[in-house]
C-alpha cells in the first residue's frame, strides 16, 4: 500500500507551524517543539507540506507495497466490444488530425460504487487526478480507488471519500493567498458541484483509443485556437454560443469532467494552481472536457472546418502586408 513517511529536518526548521496548518488531513502536530506525523496513516502523499515549507525542511517518502491491489481476486469488467473501440480510436484520429493536436483526448470514467472495476493497473505510488490525465494524454491508462489518489479535494469531489473539514470549510484556501477570506473561499466551495460521497469507487483515464469502458467525458489539452475550433465544431451545427463555468479552481476533476458530466455540455478549463504546481501543463496549455456522445459532431465539425477555414486561419489570409 502507498504508506507515505514524513522525514523532517530540525537542522532547517524554524518552527513556523505552516506545514501543520497546511496538511489538509490533519497528519502533522507540533512535538517536542517541532511538527511531526502524529496521525500517519492518514497521508496521503499530497506533498502540500513539504512544497509549502519554506526551509525546505520536509521530504515525503513513499514507503508502502507498490504492488499492493486488494481486488487481485475480484471478477474485472468484460471491457467495451472491438468496434466501440474501433469507433473512439477513429474519432481520436480524426480529432487529432484537423487539430493537428499534440497530446491524445483522454476518456475520462468514473467509476459507480457497484460497478466491476476495469482491468487496468493501478499506478505504484499515490498520483492527483490531474497527474493521471497528464500521464494518460501521454498514452498511460491508469485507475485509481480512493487510496490512490493524493489530492483529498480531487478524491471527495468526485464522490470516493468524504470532504477534509479543512477543504469542507475552504479554510486552506486563504492560507494559500488563493481568496481574500474564509467567506470567498466558501462561496467558491459552494458553487462547485461535487458527487455524494461515496458513490463512486475509482476514476479510471485512458487515450480515448485505448479506453476499455465507455467514457463519460472525454478531456483534450489545446491551445486556445484548438479550443476555439472544437467550440466552432459544435456550433457548426447549431450555430449556439457556450456558457462556460471557469474558475481557476479544481480545474481537472470540477471543471473538465464534472460540469461535463453534470450539464451534459462541454466545459472549457485554463488549468488551476494545483494541477499546474503538480504537472508540466504547458503555460500555453488549455482544456475542454467534452461529453462522449457529443464526440460525433465534435469530429464531423472539425473535418467540415478543416475543408477550409481552419487551413484559411492558419494561413493568416487576413493579415495586410504592412505587418
Ligand atoms: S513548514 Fe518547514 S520550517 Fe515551518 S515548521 Fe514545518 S518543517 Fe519547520
Ligand atoms: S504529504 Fe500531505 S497528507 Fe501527508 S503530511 Fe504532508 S500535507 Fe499531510
Ligand atoms: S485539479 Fe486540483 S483539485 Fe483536482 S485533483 Fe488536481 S490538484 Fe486536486
Amino acid at each position: 500500500m502507498a504508506d507515505y513517511k514524513f522525514i523532517h529536518s530540525q537542522d532547517r526548521c524554524v518552527q513556523c507551524g505552516l506545514c501543520i496548518d497546511f496538511c489538509p488531513c490533519y497528519v502533522l502536530d507540533w512535538v517536542d517543539g517541532y511538527p511531526a506525523a502524529v496521525n500517519p496513516d492518514a497521508c496521503v502523499g499530497c506533498t502540500t507540506c513539504s512544497g509549502n515549507c519554506p526551509q525546505r525542511a520536509i521530504t515525503i517518502e513513499a514507503i508502502g507495497d507498490a504492488s499492493f491491489n486488494p481486488f487481485v481476486d475480484e471478477e474485472r469488467s468484460e471491457g467495451i466490444p472491438k468496434e466501440k473501440s474501433d469507433e473512439y480510436a477513429k474519432l481520436e484520429r480524426v480529432i487529432m488530425e484537423k487539430l493537428d493536436l499534440r497530446w491524445r483526448p483522454v476518456a475520462v470514467s468514473l467509476i459507480e460504487k457497484d460497478e466491476l472495476l476495469p482491468d487496468v493497473p493501478m499506478p505504484p505510488e499515490n498520483l492527483r487526478f490531474c497527474q493521471a490525465m497528464m500521464a494518460a494524454r501521454r498514452g498511460a491508462s491508469i485507475l485509481m480507488p480512493p487510496f490512490r489518489h493524493s489530492c483529498p479535494d480531487g478524491t471527495s469531489i468526485f464522490g470516493m471519500t468524504d470532504v477534509p473539514k479543512k477543504l469542507a470549510t475552504g479554510e486552506i484556501y486563504v492560507l494559500f493567498h488563493k481568496v481574500v477570506s474564509a467567506e470567498a473561499a466558501a462561496q467558491m466551495v459552494a458553487e462547485r458541484p461535487t458527487l455524494p460521497a461515496n458513490s463512486r469507487r475509482a476514476t479510471y483515464v485512458a487515450p480515448l483509443s485505448k479506453t476499455v469502458r465507455d467514457p463519460e467525458v472525454v478531456v483534450i489539452t489545446g491551445t486556445p485556437e484548438q479550443m476555439m475550433w472544437l467550440c466552432m465544431s459544435m456550433s457548426y451545427y447549431t450555430g449556439h454560443r457556450f456558457d462556460f463555468h471557469a474558475s481557476g479552481f479544481n480545474s481537472m476533476c470540477v471543471e473538465a469532467v464534472l460540469y461535463p458530466i453534470m450539464t451534459d455540455q462541454p466545459n472549457i478549463t485554463f488549468g488551476c494552481y494545483g494541477c499546474r504546481a503538480a504537472s508540466d501543463i504547458g503555460e500555453d496549455m488549455m482544456f475542454m472536457g467534452i461529453p462522449t456522445e457529443l464526440l460525433p459532431t465534435v469530429a464531423s465539425g472539425l473535418t467540415e472546418l478543416a475543408k477550409k477555414a481552419i487551413p484559411d486561419s492558419r494561413n493568416k489570409i487576413y493579415v495586410p502586408p504592412i505587418m
